[in-house]
């Protein structure tokens, strides 16, 4: 089979699983044949043997029955960085890079901040800040000792020094210290919710939080005022339709300043707030 007439199949076989078919089967074909894209284009009448027809079946297979391809060829771009994940960690979205963001406005350039990252799975927010804010001290928690074992090396190669990776329950490895900045993607999905379906092979526990899909965050909102400093910020992202009730829920534990930011949809997507003097 020709290169160009494979990457035509294999597109007509994403399309109904993938928003980006053709790109999907492009990066799957030349991960098998193990050559730059560029290749595909310079050379669509080169033809595949049998070995590597069975390899791509393989692979596209995977992608077809709904496997992200962030777990098929083990990465995912984060925040400019190349971040290893696997199924035991969520692969990386790209609203979250407001967060980053959000939290990068709020630390100073030179700044010496402890910063704590809930729930880090693959480690992504905590390593796009330790890489911009190299001074900072960044403790990126997860309950999942597999997600930190991706975490661990993503950290190592990435942001080598300044990210401690930590395994625990919320806030229960660090009762004992305090934080300039908490941030925290926490799974925020309602449990039934009909978007799960598509969300299969990510773990349900980075993405489910109870019947009203905020038990994650009434934790975050409860335990986070001992561990941060008086005017230290809680940055923590949500679902689309949950801004006034992260907001409620904030405001009733006694945080001040909270503020909702959108994503580049334009939909609400991470509320920030501060701890007031005790
Ligand atoms: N934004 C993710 C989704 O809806 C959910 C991530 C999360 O629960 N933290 O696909």
């Amino acid at each position: 089979m020709r290169l160009d007439a494979a990457i035509a199949e294999a597109t007509d076989r994403l399309r109904d699983v993938s928003e980006s078919p053709r790109l999907d089967a492009e990066i799957l074909l030349c991960r098998t044949i193990n050559m730059p894209r560029a290749y595909l284009f310079a050379h669509p009448e080169d033809t595949l043997d049998d070995l590597t027809i069975d390899r791509l079946e393989d692979v596209l297979g995977r992608r077809a029955s709904g496997v992200p391809m962030a777990y098929i060829i083990g990465i995912k771009e984060f925040w400019s960085h190349e971040f290893a994940v696997t199924p035991a960690t969520l692969v990386p979205r790209p609203e979250t890079e407001i967060l980053v963001n959000l939290a990068l406005c709020d630390i100073p350039r030179e700044a010496e901040w402890r910063i704590l990252d809930l729930g880090t799975g693959s480690g992504a927010i905590a390593i796009a800040i330790a890489c911009e804010r190299r001074l900072c001290d960044v403790a990126a928690v997860d309950i999942s000792e597999g997600a930190l074992t991706v975490a661990r090396e993503n950290a190592r190669l990435l942001a080598p020094g300044n990210v401690s990776c930590v395994q625990g329950n919320w806030t229960e490895p660090v009762r004992d210290r305090q934080f300039d900045l908490v941030v925290s993607n926490p799974p925020y999905v309602r449990a039934g919710d009909p978007a799960l379906a598509k969300l299969h092979y990510e773990p349900q526990s980075a993405l489910i939080a109870g019947e009203d899909g905020l038990d994650a965050i009434r934790v975050l909102a409860a335990d986070c005022v001992d561990i941060l400093v008086e005017g230290g910020a809680l940055m923590i992202e949500h679902g689309a339709d949950q801004a006034d009730d992260v907001a409620a829920l904030l405001s009733r534990h006694g945080w001040t300043d909270i503020a909702c930011h959108n994503d580049l949809a334009g939909l609400p997507r991470v509320t920030a707030a501060r701890r007031s003097g005790k």
